[in-house]
């Protein structure tokens, strides 16, 4: 581990949490070098809902290289894009009346998807405002960063983040509080200070931001606060989408219909970056080459997403069964929660992204260590990263499951029976 220590940046981060060197990974296990089998409950974040290696991902990728298949091509017509984009209205979009959205292939990342987003609604609406919510993470770049909530990412800016304004989420102040109408009113009031917005960005299931839920009632009524006041609907679905909360899209059963979508971690499948932009028809008024970028359309995750979206989105047995691991991930919380602390935990979360909301943060990065130490690896989020956050593959079995459960029992009975000042070496 020296060589990491003594010569990456100090940036590093996920890797603190996890001191050992890996080396190969299949499904839901990550091996080290030690030979060590540990249960990948982090998931690239959220990248891997297909697990590590998927043999069919893997196969057609491997196929496609031993074909010569072009790797690179900026934004250039390849049939890999050709059959992705084919794949991809005929399984995703148009069986959810969703095919008059246009897609933009923008730089790999979450947040490059993100930049061209606010950008797109700020060159359509000519408002430069974005409203966006407390908690809420959309990435790293200066613009993507202004809209995300984190104190710690948001200090390493070094400019001022502006342009944005930052709205109450759902339940962010319980659920005696409507934050719809608290919205509404400011947007009503020429005087309240908020300058009216080009577009509100949120996400259905707040990943960074503590696993926090929006209820498909609040969702509906933000799409109608969005209609009413000119600003667009951007559903940042990079994390919650692909999947994870037992749907293709983490809105779709929720009666909305958002004007810009972005997805990414997941989408090509295999970990591979890939970055997509999807908006309604008449939205998109892009200037070719307005928005640039030399690795848009990597065609090696192309590949990959078309071979996931033909495995797994071509009838709903698999959403099917993430629904089903999904009750059984909520039952060994809900268990972990009434054993251990009644009153003082919470579960948290929907879905393929639930989690246990601990008193702190030291609590919960104890309960990880722990964890870790018996072959699970999962990671914290929320406002004090007081949260312990399970985000395994989708493929995951449920013996897995059930394995893993057990180790996080035993963290938190471990952890819990401790006194706290024993606990911060
Ligand atoms: C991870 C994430 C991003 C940023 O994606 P990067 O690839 O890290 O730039 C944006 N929004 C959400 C909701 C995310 O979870």
């Amino acid at each position: 581990m020296k060589i990491f220590e003594e010569n990456e940046s100090v940036v590093r981060s996920y890797c603190r949490s996890f001191p050992a060197v890996f080396r190969e990974a299949r499904g839901a296990e990550l091996i080290s070098t030690e030979g060590t089998h540990y249960l990948d409950f982090l998931a690239g974040a959220g990248t891997l809902n297909y697990g590590h290696n998927h043999p069919v991902l893997k196969k057609a990728l491997i196929d496609y290289i031993q074909e010569d298949g072009i790797t690179h091509s900026l934004d250039l017509y390849t049939t890999a894009k050709e059959r992705f984009i084919e794949t991809f209205n005929r399984l995703i979009l148009n069986p959810r009346s969703m095919g008059n959205y246009r897609m933009q292939f923008t730089g790999p990342t979450g947040a490059n998807a993100v930049e061209a987003a606010l950008k797109l609604a700020r060159k359509i609406t000519g408002r430069t405002n974005i409203l966006s919510f407390t908690n809420g993470f959309h990435g790293c770049s200066i613009g993507a960063l202004a809209a995300t909530g984190n104190r710690h990412h948001r200090g390493g800016a070094g400019v001022p983040l502006s342009h944005v304004s930052r709205m109450p989420y759902a339940n962010y102040f319980g659920e005696q509080v409507n934050t719809i109408a608290m919205m509404d009113k400011m947007l009503n009031d020429p005087s309240s200070g908020v300058d009216k917005p080009a577009a509100a960005i949120v996400e259905v299931v707040q990943g960074e931001g503590g696993l926090n839920t929006a209820s498909a009632d609040w969702m509906r009524k933000l799409e109608k606060l969005c209609r009413k006041h000119g600003m667009l609907l951007i559903l940042d679905d990079i994390q919650a989408g692909c999947g994870r909360t037992g749907h293709f899209f983490s809105f779709e059963d929720m009666g909305i219909r958002p004007d810009i979508v972005t997805l990414s971690k997941s989408l090509s499948g295999f970990g591979l970056p890939l970055a997509i932009v999807l908006m309604k028809e008449d939205l998109d008024q892009w200037k070719a080459g307005e928005h640039n970028g030399t690795f848009r359309g990597n065609n090696h995750a192309f590949v990959t997403a078309t071979a996931a979206l033909e495995h797994f989105w071509s009838d709903d047995a698999f959403s099917r069964s993430v629904r089903g691991k999904s009750r059984l991930l909520s039952e060994r919380l809900n268990r972990i929660v009434l054993r251990h602390g009644p009153h003082s935990l919470r579960v948290k979360g929907r879905g393929m992204m639930q989690g246990i909301a601990c008193p702190d943060g030291e609590t919960a990065e104890a309960v990880c260590t722990r964890a870790f130490e018996n072959g699970l690896i999962l990671e914290t989020c929320g406002s004090n990263a007081e949260v312990v956050k399970c985000l395994s593959p989708l493929t995951i079995t449920k013996e897995q499951i059930d394995r893993a459960m057990d180790t996080l029992e035993e963290a938190f009975s471990a952890v819990l029976s401790e006194p706290v000042s024993s606990r911060s070496s």
